[in-house]
């Protein structure tokens, strides 16, 4: 299969282009006049709007100066972490960009040092309009730094902490084989090569796979266990210096959200876990299985799955976002016809997917680990709604650019139910429709239900660390399968093996807490698109002025401009009987199929 690869040249011609150094050179001088300009000129009562625009204007270009070379870096790194020049270009811009923000910093406790009064007063002025949000943001993180030399400290620190250990994860989890023992056949496979075959008919092939990553996470479970206990107690020191009062309140500061309208949320799909269940209980029969483990969530209800060459899954995804609308179509073609993507799969590289948007006047790239299943054709959708997403949304400074991780899974979730339906629309049978509904409920409960119960993993194993200190790997295997068992009920049983797998989750490592943005992410998008099913072409305008908002408002005020209200149960109860729907469908679906059978 032809399978793309990035052209990064708009960026730098390689790894070792002089002009990344200069680029570095040019931001640090850049950030140390700053500096000498406006030290002890923004908490100053002398302070005008002018000048304080001024200096948001020259510090948002500088960042924006700033980010070519980390997104080139970070990007190369991605596509071969196992390269020498690629880790140490990544290493040398992360500590570059280290000496560039310890000129900064005083910026950030300047603005949350203006008097009460001032600051009202700096809001309401029009002149600073394009970074009201921007200022009235920073200004409730600002409650939580420390002063600046501490902030310095931390920040030159930073690298050789934190930041350190989640790239030996990424090295370590990218580089890892894994060895399938099949029948006959022994083979060592990546972890995407590894995390395909748990979609493949054959329970046995399944459960060879689900074994074999047992086994090449627990051989690596004393590295990457330190790694996990060392970043939990990173996280505790830094949580009690800076007056967070949860494991969680730093991550709902940052996605701008409560924690009572998080807590809603995950409230209402935990009292809707029993549809999971229910949801398992029918695959059983589906497969004649009366013992449901881990390695079956994903198994195919029909065997017959046509691979889809990347020519094909471009077709379908260009078409399915030409019938919302042409301009959505036009945007993502782009990416196919300039290369801004990378779907090859190769060792090395890192697994997964994700869309990367560096600055408003660049435009963002696509990585993905494209198999031909099914599956990946929703990938590439999904990573194409992020990339229209930003692209939408260039119209903002870089400060207002990215959206807050809840609203930013918007329009890639948007993007995979349109390619759904195109999807569904194309099968002739009942048994093929049937046998999608299924991955799409199963890919639904792995976005909502499972992150919800990787999210309350993640709040009792930070409280669990808090209370007695390190911990073993095997007390978190337990508290792992605790919890994520949860949502299957009776229903099915995970089984032993599955105990290692939180080992390998990037997101516990990157961004604690990420996960519930997911949810938070599924369950809006279910019911926007429900009202676009209604409202037709009326609704098309008003979903690209949310995209195009981009991180520019908090998401309450976005979503009150579509006259949703996110802390309301009823509104979460309301996506997830969207997805309850679909369970008495399949379930009419499997009978229609059996009678005819
Ligand atoms: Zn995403």
């Amino acid at each position: 299969m032809e399978l793309p690869t990035w052209d990064l040249s708009d960026l730098y011609a390689g790894v070792d282009d002089p002009r990344i150094e200069a680029d570095l050179g040019e931001s640090l001088k850049q950030a140390r006049d700053f500096e000498q300009r406006y030290r002890d000129q923004i908490a100053s009562e002398s302070l005008t709007g002018e000048r304080l625009k001024q200096a948001l204007d020259e510090y948002e270009a500088l960042l924006r100066h700033e980010s070519k070379p980390q997104a080139f870096a970070q990007l190369l790194f991605s596509t071969d972490t196992s390269d020498d020049a690629r880790k140490a270009l990544v290493q040398r811009v992360r500590e570059l960009g280290s000496e560039i923000s310890t000129h900064l910093i005083f910026f950030d406790l300047e603005i949350g040092r203006i008097s009460p009064e001032k600051f009202a007063r700096l809001l309401d002025d029009p002149v600073l309009a394009d970074y009201h949000h921007y200022l009235d943001h920073q200004r409730k993180l600002a409650a939580h730094y420390l002063s600046e030399p501490e902030e310095k400290i931390l920040e030159e620190t930073a690298n050789d902490r934190g930041r350190a250990w989640r790239r030996l994860f990424t090295e370590i989890t990218s580089g890892m084989k894994y060895t399938l023992r099949h029948g006959e056949e022994v083979r060592d496979l990546n972890q995407s090569q590894l995390m395909a075959l748990l979609y493949e008919p054959d329970r046995s092939l399944r459960q060879a796979a689900a074994l074999a990553l047992a086994e090449g996470l627990e051989k690596n479970a004393h590295v990457l266990n330190f790694t996990h206990n060392t970043l939990l107690h990173e996280k505790q020191v830094i949580d009690k210096l800076r007056r967070f009062e949860s494991p969680e309140a730093d991550r709902h500061l940052d996605n701008e959200l409560s924690q009572e309208m998080v807590d809603t949320m995950v409230g209402v799909c935990v009292q809707n876990f029993e549809l999971v269940a229910d949801y398992y209980r029918l695959k059983g029969e589906l497969l004649g299985l009366s013992d449901l483990k881990h390695f079956d969530r994903y198994a195919p209800i029909s065997k017959d799955r046509d691979e889809l060459d990347f020519q094909k899954a471009r077709e379908i995804v260009l078409e399915a976002f030409g019938t919302f609308s042409p301009r959505l179509a036009e945007l993502a073609e782009s990416f196919f016809s300039k290369r801004w993507i990378d779907a090859v799969v190769k060792d090395g590289k890192r697994g997964g997917a994700f869309c990367a948007g560096v600055t408003p006047d660049h435009h963002p790239y696509v990585l993905l680990n494209y198999t031909g299943k099914p599956r990946d054709v929703m990938t590439l959708a999904h990573e194409l709604g992020h990339g229209v997403h930003d692209r939408l949304a260039s119209k903002q400074n870089l400060l207002n650019y990215h959206p807050v991780l809840p609203m930013a899974e918007t329009a890639s979730t948007f993007g995979e139910l349109l390619v759904f339906e195109r999807l569904q629309r194309d099968l002739k049978s009942d048994e093929a429709r049937l046998a999608m509904l299924c991955e799409k409920l199963e890919d639904t409960f792995a976005t909502v239900f499972r992150q919800v119960s990787m999210y309350r993993f993640e709040q009792r194993l930070h409280q669990r660390r808090r209370e007695q200190g390190q911990l073993t790997v095997e007390s978190i295997n337990g508290l792992w399968q605790e919890s994520m068992q949860e949502m299957f009920g009776s229903a099915l049983t995970l089984g032993e093996d599955h105990r290692w797998t939180w080992l390998y989750i990037p997101h516990i490592v990157s961004t604690p807490f990420y996960v519930y943005a997911y949810a938070f992410g599924e369950l809006l998008v279910l019911s926007l698109y429900a009202r676009y099913k209604r409202e037709g072409a009326s609704f098309v305008d008003k979903y690209f002025e949310l995209l195009a908002s981009g991180g520019s408002l908090p998401p309450t005020h976005m979503l009150e401009k579509l006259e949703i209200d996110i802390g309301q149960a009823s509104f979460w109860q309301g996506g997830c009987d969207l997805i309850r729907a679909n369970v008495p469908l399949a379930r009419e679906l499997a009978e229609r199929t059996r009678a005819r059978a």
